[in-house]
C-alpha cells in the first residue's frame, strides 16, 4: 500500500478504537484522538506502533474548531498529509423528548454534526489539492430509522447522513470519497448503561442473531478507506446485522 494517513476521532475506546487498529494493521499511519481518555489514546497508539505500525495520539474535543485546528497542526508537523478521515467521535443521550433542553440539543450537536462540520473543514482542502480523499462518517441505524427517546440523537445521525450525501457530490470531481457507516447495536461503553434485558431484545430482533462487536464496523470503514471502493460515494451502509431492512 502506498502511504497513507489516516485521523480516526474518538478512537481511545469503543468502535473508533478498532478501526484505529484495523487501519493501522492495513500500514495505515494513524492519528488517534479522544477528548479526555489520554491513557486510553495512548495504549492504542502504542498497540499500533508495537505491531510494527507508525502512530500518535492527540486529545482535543472535536466540538470545538480551535482543538480541530489543533488536530489539523499536529498531523500537518507529524504526518505531512490525511488523506483518510474517519469522523468517529459522538455521544448519545436518552430521553424523553418532553424532557430535552436547549443544553441536551447543543451538547449532542456540538459533537455529533458540528464535530463532523469542524473535521471536515480542517482537513478537506489539503485532500482538495493533493486531488485524493477518504472520508467516512460513523451515524448510525437511528439516523436511518429514528429512535423513541434518542430524538437529539436520531437527528444528529440523520443529518450526518444529509452532510455525507452533499459532501459526496461536491468532493467527487477532486477525487474524494464520502461514505457513512450506519450501525446497529455495537458492544461497547457507549450502551453500558442499556439493561442486559434490553440488550437481550435486540439480538434477538436482529436476524443475524447477536450485537455487533466494534471490529464490524471497523472491517468496513478499512473497505471503504481501501481501493476496493474506490467507485463508491454517498453511500450509507448499514451494519446492524438486519435489524434494520428497509
Ligand atoms: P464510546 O462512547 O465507546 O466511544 C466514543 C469515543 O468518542 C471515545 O473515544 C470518546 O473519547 C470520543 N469522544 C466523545 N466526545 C468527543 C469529542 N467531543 N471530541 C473527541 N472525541 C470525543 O462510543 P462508541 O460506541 O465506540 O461510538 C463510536 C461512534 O459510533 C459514535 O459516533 C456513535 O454514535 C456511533 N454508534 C455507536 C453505536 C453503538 O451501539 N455503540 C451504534 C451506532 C453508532
Amino acid at each position: 500500500m502506498e502511504n497513507r494517513t489516516a485521523l480516526v476521532t474518538g478512537s481511545s475506546r469503543g468502535i473508533g478504537r478498532a478501526i484505529a487498529l484495523e487501519l493501522g494493521a492495513k500500514g495505515y499511519n494513524v492519528i488517534v484522538n479522544c477528548v479526555k481518555n489520554v491513557d486510553m489514546a495512548h495504549e492504542v497508539a502504542d498497540t499500533i506502533c508495537k505491531n510494527g505500525g507508525r502512530a500518535d495520539c492527540i486529545c482535543a474535543d472535536v466540538s470545538k474548531k480551535a482543538d480541530v485546528l489543533k488536530i489539523y497542526d499536529f498531523a500537518k508537523r507529524n504526518f505531512g498529509f490525511v488523506d483518510t478521515v474517519v469522523n468517529n467521535a459522538g455521544i448519545s443521550r436518552y430521553a424523553l423528548f418532553t424532557d430535552e433542553d436547549d443544553e441536551n440539543f447543543d451538547e449532542v450537536m456540538n459533537v455529533n454534526l458540528r464535530g463532523v462540520f469542524n473535521v471536515c473543514r480542517a482537513f478537506v482542502p489539503d485532500m482538495v489539492s493533493n486531488r485524493f480523499g477518504r472520508i467516512i462518517n460513523i451515524s448510525s441505524m437511528w439516523g436511518l430509522v429514528g429512535a423513541s427517546c434518542e430524538s437529539l440523537y436520531s437527528a444528529s445521525k440523520a443529518a450526518v447522513i444529509g452532510l455525507t450525501l452533499s459532501l459526496a457530490k461536491e468532493l467527487g470531481p477532486s477525487n474524494i470519497t464520502v461514505n457513512a457507516v450506519a450501525p446497529g447495536v455495537i458492544n461497547t461503553d457507549m450502551i453500558k448503561n442499556i439493561s442486559a434485558q434490553t440488550i437481550k431484545e435486540f439480538s434477538d430482533e436482529t436476524p443475524i442473531g447477536r450485537c455487533g462487536e466494534p471490529e464490524d464496523i471497523a472491517r468496513i470503514v478499512s473497505f471503504l478507506a481501501s481501493s476496493d471502493a474506490d467507485f463508491i460515494t454517498g453511500e450509507t451502509i448499514n451494519a446492524s446485522g438486519g435489524f434494520v431492512i428497509k
